[in-house]
């Protein structure tokens, strides 16, 4: 989609750190971390956020969590949080579906 710029991160039009890339998802580091280690597991196709997700996308939203786990153990965050933003009110920014992980710090209580 234009003017996407997780669209964009995905076709390497705009470069990130990557941890992870296939045709399906990629992994990056966030541009402004949250907490020590702090990065997204995106899916290529656009879906402008988890309300957007059909059954079509049980598979390849499974995939996210899956990753999401396995990078963070690779990457030796310890204990972490997987977050996904839906909607402005829910602090959502940028409107491609994308799942947050975070940790290295002790994490505060939700909300
Ligand atoms: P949201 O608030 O939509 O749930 O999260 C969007 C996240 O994307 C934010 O944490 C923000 O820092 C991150 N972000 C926005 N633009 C870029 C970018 O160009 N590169 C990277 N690596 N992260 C970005
Ligand atoms: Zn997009």
């Amino acid at each position: 989609m234009e003017n996407c710029v997780f669209c964009k991160i995905a076709t390497g039009e705009i470069p990130a750190r990557k941890l992870y890339e296939d045709d399906e998802v990629i992994a990056f580091w966030d541009i402004d971390p949250q907490a020590p280690y702090h990065f997204l597991v995106v899916p290529k196709k656009h879906l402008a956020s988890t309300t957007a997700l059909r059954e079509a996308d049980d598979k390849l939203a499974g995939k996210l969590l899956r990753l999401g786990a396995k990078l963070a153990q690779e990457n030796n965050v310890g204990d972490f949080r997987v977050i996904f933003n839906n909607g402005p009110m829910a602090g959502q920014e940028v409107f491609h579906m994308h799942m947050h992980v975070l940790g290295g710090r002790k994490l505060g209580k939700l909300g």
